[in-house]
């Protein structure tokens, strides 16, 4: 089988929130790490020697890209390993319960509630509630005072949100957390964030901080969470004792190599790539929201869009439905998404819009656009040129809208 590697997709790919593509020069430094150096990094000999050096040299872009130190980074299979590493790591070190936004990504929100936590609300751009935060708070370590109920533990609030791009104050919500919940152990899920934002500073005093390599050109099936000194964190896996104990597993030396390649690299084209990348996101909201019945999903009633990543268009379609409008999409060389799917590839209805309190109606048309490092003028030119009429045509067979007019 013939697999072509570092090459961005020929197509109009706007998904790369879903997956952005392997940087080449991510590829070229993994390559060695399958075909030749193949050693097991707990060898003694000088092949474990040269992939434990591999490991080790990875961990310091990682650790920069998060704002922490090498010993600090913990090698996971991806984010949602690191996410379950960190929610229930600290649950079942400690004990208590857990509490996160309710915009989290599945990886968190479902470790969450299946250890009975609490969900925290968002405003309507979704951005977390800090007095609802706060209550709550207040309302466990009143309720464990007096032995009615689970201290909190954990919170776990992202950095920024996967479907509408929302970024959260994190150094208020950390000081809510500190000063009502002094105990209480803080999570961040920067999956999303880390190719564009400068974790290191936002998430500056948050002690679990959790990356995917997917998302930032690196490779899949591999991860991190930057554990900060003094939490205390049961481990998932055991075995090896690899992690210092805290994941064990032979570590994916060639996903490592990839990974750190793939920091490197945002800390060197960061700023540049997302002043570029937004500005044609920018170009491109503006001639989708000049389509009647189409806008930006977190500027509700006309309000400013919060902080938000620059990668990411979010929009309500009024008049179709999202299925059908990716299908047509697709068909023309798009590749878009509605935001969250499941496995099975098939679209489920959004738990963030939901807890956005986005009407139903204006739901059903929603449309994520995301770019990435191999966006370019094309792309926007295409989906600018393919839109409004995929729209008009669906337009026309929609009973709904046809029903509302
Ligand atoms: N967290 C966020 C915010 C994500 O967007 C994703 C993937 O979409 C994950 C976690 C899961 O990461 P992974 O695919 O590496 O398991």
């Amino acid at each position: 089988m013939e697999v072509t590697i570092g090459v961005p997709p020929p197509e109009a790919y706007l998904d790369h929130a879903a997956s952005t593509p392997a940087r080449p020069e991510v590829v070229e430094a993994m390559l060695p790490w399958l075909a030749e150096h193949w050693g097991n990094p707990t060898g003694a000999h000088a092949r474990g020697r040269a992939a434990r050096r591999a490991v080790d040299e990875a961990r310091e872009p990682v650790a920069e890209l998060l704002g922490c130190s090498g010993g600090e980074i913990v090698f996971t299979s991806g984010g949602t390993e690191a996410d379950d590493l960190a929610v229930n790591g600290v649950l079942d070190a400690v004990g208590g319960m857990a509490l996160c936004s309710a915009i989290e990504h599945h990886a968190v929100l479902d470790p969450v509630v299946h250890r009975g936590g609490a969900i925290v609300p968002v405003d309507r751009r979704g951005v977390l509630d800090c007095a609802a935060l706060a209550d709550m708070l207040d309302a466990a370590g009143a309720a464990a005072a007096t032995g009615d109920g689970p201290d909190v533990t954990v919170v776990s609030v992202m950095v920024a949100n996967n479907e509408v791009g929302t970024i959260q104050p994190l150094t208020h919500i950390a000081e809510v957390v500190a000063r009502h919940a002094p105990a209480a152990v803080m999570h961040t899920d920067a999956v999303q964030a880390a190719a564009w934002c400068d974790v290191a500073a936002l998430a500056a005093g948050v002690p679990l901080v959790s990356l995917s390599g997917h998302k930032i050109g690196g490779p899949k099936g591999i991860g991190a969470l930057a554990i900060r000194p003094g939490v205390a964190l049961a481990p998932r896996l055991r075995g090896g004792g690899q992690e210092r104990g805290r994941r064990s597993g032979t570590h994916n030396v060639a996903g490592i190599v990839g990974l750190g390649v793939a920091a490197q690299l945002v800390l060197e084209h960061r700023t540049q790539l997302a002043a570029t990348v937004g500005a044609m996101r920018d170009r491109l909201e503006a001639a989708l929201v000049a389509i009647e019945g189409v806008s930006v999903t977190v500027a509700a009633g006309g309000s400013a869009p919060p902080e938000r990543l620059p990668t990411i268009s979010h929009l309500c379609v009024s008049g179709v439905d999202s299925e059908a409008l990716l299908f047509l999409l697709d068909d023309a060389g798009v590749a878009a998404s509605a935001a969250s799917s499941c496995a099975s590839g098939a679209t489920e209805s959004s738990h963030v819009l939901a807890a956005m309190g986005v009407p139903a109606a204006d739901a059903r048309g929603s449309l994520r656009l995301s770019l990435g490092w191999t966006t370019d003028d094309t792309t926007i030119d295409r989906v600018i040129e393919v839109m409004p009429a995929a729209v008009a045509r669906l337009r026309l067979f929609d009973v709904s809208s046809s029903e509302r007019s």
